[in-house]
């Protein structure tokens, strides 16, 4: 898996621009990096973040609710947000499945002066960048590329020919750090979520006590 050439460079922590206030954060950054794990402890944990649920055309995987973790859409419904202008950003994903965030809800929480995160892929993150220039961009970047690969094997839930594919995307993706205000090493999911909370201007300390 790991032979399709030289181990690419690894971005190293940046964590020196904070948002000013109340917007836009985007967090993107290559497969299986633990973007999801990451955001989704912001959202159990730090009730002032309000994380955006993407609509999907992929099916619900088990445990998933609609609405908590995506809301699930059919194709003709996702032809029809984009072509009705309501997608901040989409893209195809992988090769296969649509993602894209609705813009009225963004434009609501911004609006009711909400810390909004989007956990979106990396084409996602260059459309926002060109309709909103002053959202901060974090960059999620794995400790090493051997903890990358053995976090994509390990979750088991793509075959060889898939994860060979999805570390290919991997290495466009982490040549894709300069492009970002900030990068995030995520070591353990806590700290990298504390760093993460306060790039987007909220105090790490004012955690709810809800595990
Ligand atoms: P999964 O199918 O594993 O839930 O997500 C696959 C990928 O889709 C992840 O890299 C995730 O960041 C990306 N993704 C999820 N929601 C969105 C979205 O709204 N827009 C874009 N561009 N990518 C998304």
């Amino acid at each position: 898996l790991n032979d399709q050439g030289p181990v690419p460079a690894i971005p190293a922590a940046r964590t020196a621009v904070v948002a000013p206030g109340p917007g836009v954060t985007v967090l993107a950054g290559p497969t299986a990096v633990g973007k999801g794990t990451v955001s989704a402890y912001v959202r159990d944990h730090f009730p002032q973040a309000w994380l955006s649920v993407s609509a999907t055309t992929r099916p619900a995987r088990p445990g998933e609710q609609e609405g908590v973790h995506y809301f699930f859409t059919s194709p003709e419904e996702f032809d029809e947000l984009v072509e009705r202008d309501q997608m901040l950003e989409w893209a195809v994903v992988h090769g296969l499945n649509r993602y894209g965030t609705r813009r009225d809800r963004v434009e609501e929480a911004v609006a009711a002066g909400r810390h909004v995160l989007l956990e979106i892929d990396l084409q996602g993150a260059r459309q926002v960048r060109r309709s909103m220039p002053d959202a901060t961009f974090v960059f999620l970047a794995p400790p090493s590329w051997d903890e990358l690969v053995s976090r994509l094997v390990g979750r088991g839930t793509e075959g060889p020919e898939e994860q060979r594919r999805r570390l290919d995307t991997a290495r466009l993706e982490l040549a894709a750090e300069p492009e970002f205000d900030a990068v995030v090493v995520n070591d353990t999911v806590e700290r990298a979520a504390d760093e993460l909370v306060r790039l987007m201007g909220l105090d790490p300390e004012r955690r709810s006590p809800q595990a």
